[in-house]
């Protein structure tokens, strides 16, 4: 098993865990990874080892490519339940994801009518308005909140040195329920430090930040893949029901995944 870079700028259709029979749409390249984060749990690996050279599909290859994918689809299946935003990055850090948001979901309306459009996003892009607009637009806005804690994440995520927890809650806030927050939970060592999130010291804090920002449905998860840091482990399956019995008791809809 090893960390992996996807086809771009389409993949699949792949069976997801969360998602169903989902296409893969990739905004990033197919030479690695384009990332305003970078976890020490990503499936792509660390940035320093994984970088792109070639440059981002255009709104144009995106159109040509998934309409092309979606016509076969129809021919010989399968039926897609989802098209979904993920791959070697930061979809919404494409210039033109907006735009590529308004062609996916005229395209979805023409063959698929009853797949939903989902991104998963780091949520590092939403302060921009036009990104904002799109991902209201869509199904299943899926925004990432790790932690609350401002150190952890800076070891967990590792964002850029301006990135803040509250104004990223603020404007996860500003969807006014229409998001669903995913959220990584999982133990182990990185540089020598314990990075177990899921004791009340981490969850009771984020819990009260979910309620905040009140979305529609919170997914928990845990590590699947192989991940850059190797000291990392999956947080187990009673841990993770746990954490979704704490959201429940607060009238939060949330789903694992082991
Ligand atoms: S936000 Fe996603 S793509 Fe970016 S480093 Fe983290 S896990 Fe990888």
């Amino acid at each position: 098993m090893s960390t992996v870079i996807y086809p771009s700028p389409i993949f699949g259709p792949v069976h997801s865990r969360r998602l169903g029979v989902s296409l893969g749409i990739n905004l990033l390249p197919a030479d690695g990874k384009v990332c305003s984060f970078d976890c020490i749990y990503c499936e792509c690996g660390f940035n320093a080892d994984n970088r792109a050279h070639n440059p981002l599909p255009t709104r144009e290859e995106v159109h040509l490519a998934l309409e092309s994918k979606l016509i076969e689809m129809k021919a010989v299946g399968p039926i897609p339940d989802v098209l979904t935003f993920a791959g070697n990055g930061e979809p919404t850090c494409h210039p033109s994801f907006p735009e590529i948001i308004d062609d996916t979901l005229a395209l979805r309306d023409e063959y698929f009518p009853n797949a939903k459009v989902s991104v998963l996003s780091n949520s590092t892009f939403i302060h921009r308005p036009a990104v904002f607009a799109a991902l209201a637009k869509i199904d299943n806005n899926i925004l990432k909140l790790d932690t609350v804690d401002e150190d952890y994440i800076h070891l967990l995520d590792r964002p850029g040195s301006n990135y803040s927890v509250s104004n990223i809650i603020s404007q996860l806030k500003a969807f006014k329920g229409n998001c669903i927050i995913q959220t990584m939970f999982l133990k182990g060592k990185y540089e020598g430090r314990d990075m177990d999130n899921t004791s009340d010291k981490y969850v009771l804090p984020w819990i009260e930040a979910v309620k905040n920002i009140a979305p529609r449905q919170v997914m928990i998860y845990t590590i699947d893949r192989e991940t850059p840091d190797h000291d990392l482990q999956k947080a187990s399956p009673e841990e993770l029901d746990r954490i979704v019995s704490q959201l429940a008791k607060e009238h939060i809809v949330a789903t694992a995944s082991y």
